[in-house]
């Protein structure tokens, strides 16, 4: 996603709720749309203090929060107990896998996911279909 459009989004978004696009949101929102990797909240924030940006951790927790429910960042499960974040696409489709012993995160295609499940739950007569997958295991430097 571009900057210029999910600084659009992310306005709108704010103003139907009757928020206001404040300096820290704005610099949460330029961090985060031009993370490459998907962060943590803490990630996030840690790099954005050896930045020297001096915003807190809850505002930064918030924001984020705030820009998942604007549809500007998507949240996966790594099951590291915590949520990451990354921006939606700017990648090509994929999933992702995560090594149970230390965390470690691969980005996996894997052919005809999204075609399969939408034609089974269409066969089911379902519409706007979300899906959540959460695949592990051991990843090269663990499985010894
Ligand atoms: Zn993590
Ligand atoms: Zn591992
Ligand atoms: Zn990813």
């Amino acid at each position: 996603m571009k900057l210029d459009n999910a600084v659009k989004i992310y306005k709108d978004f704010l103003k139907s709720k009757g928020l206001l696009y404040t300096k820290p949101r704005e610099i949460v929102l330029r961090e985060a749309i031009s993370a490459t990797w998907h962060f943590s909240a803490d990630e996030l924030t840690t790099q954005m203090h050896e930045h020297g940006i001096n915003i807190s951790r809850a505002t930064i927790y918030r924001t984020l929060a705030s820009m998942k429910e604007a549809g500007i960042l998507n949240s996966v499960d790594f099951g590291h107990g915590h949520i990451h974040y990354e921006a939606p696409k700017t990648k090509a489709q994929h999933e992702h896998i995560s090594c149970e012993k230390c965390g470690e995160v691969c980005e996996i295609q894997v052919e005809n996911l999204e075609k399969t499940i939408n034609s089974a739950a269409t066969k089911a007569k379902f519409k706007h279909i979300k899906y959540t997958i959460r695949i592990s295991g051991l990843c090269e430097n663990c499985q010894f």
